[in-house]
């Protein structure tokens, strides 16, 4: 019997067979954004590890600033506070094949870190310690994981330029780092409304190269090319006109 077909000690394992592929998107994850996560854990839990309620049915993934304190009995080892996402490893593994399965779920984890990145610190780093709160959190997020996408709010809610921009680096340097993908394999703008993400790569020009060693901290407060604020502000325009009631009740 061959290495390649010994049975997968894996197989029923709850979560196993994505184990290694969350390792390896965790390890993937500090290479690329070291500047901003330095030693803070990363925690990756694969739903089919959470109990049957504590996941999401519509995203293939999601995080939130307390996700690590509300999953915390079930994030084992716990290395103390850090960022923290839910990856839907079931739903992914029905719509994707399984060679495709470390592509997709690599590409959904550097989704959910530009999320991480994006929001005002890794993780909100306020007290805790209140049973109910943390309860309540975990069911708030659990319900509206669970609904589909919101009608009030427009397609790109929560993917703004400064995301796409963080995508976009994520991308290049997750290639660098030899992993290659692109930043269509993190974020599909053209079905959140947008253009698609070449023109914001084409508008971002080399920046991802000039500012490989920046953190992303840094990288926010620097102003993006022109080229690259304009494309947004023209996709903005044509999103209120192609769906003018959508916007209405956003704003
Ligand atoms: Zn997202």
């Amino acid at each position: 019997m061959t290495q390649e077909s010994l049975p997968d000690a894996t197989v029923g394992v709850p979560g196993g067979h994505v184990g290694p592929i969350l390792a390896k998107a965790q390890s993937l994850c500090r290479t690329i954004a070291h500047r901003d996560l330095g030693v803070t854990p990363l925690y990756l839990l694969a739903q089919s590890q959470l109990p049957i309620g504590l996941g999401t049915q519509h995203h293939y993934a999601f995080t939130h600033p307390r996700a690590d304190v509300m999953y915390r009995d079930h994030i084992d080892p716990w290395l103390g506070r850090g960022p923290c996402a839910v990856v839907n490893d079931i739903g992914i593994a029905e719509d994707y094949p399984a060679e495709d399965l470390e592509y997709a779920i690599i590409g959904i984890v550097l989704h959910e870190l530009a999320h991480i990145l994006d929001r005002p610190a890794l993780y909100d780093e306020r007290d805790c310690d209140d049973p109910d709160r943390l309860q309540h959190d975990t069911m708030v997020l659990t319900d509206v994981s669970k609904r589909a996408a919101r009608s009030d709010l427009p397609l790109y809610f929560g993917h703004g330029p400064s995301f796409i921009r963080f995508v976009i680096h994520l991308a290049h340097r997750a290639t660098l780092a030899g992993f290659e993908i692109k930043p269509a394999g993190l974020f599909a703008s053209h079905r959140h409304g947008l253009s698609t993400i070449g023109t914001y790569e084409n508008a971002l020009g080399d920046e991802p190269h000039r500012h490989l060693d920046w953190s992303f901290r840094a990288l926010v407060a620097s102003a993006p090319p022109i080229e690259f604020t304009q494309q947004w502000a023209a996709d903005m325009h044509r999103y209120q006109v192609r769906f003018p009631k959508s916007q209405e009740s956003y704003t």
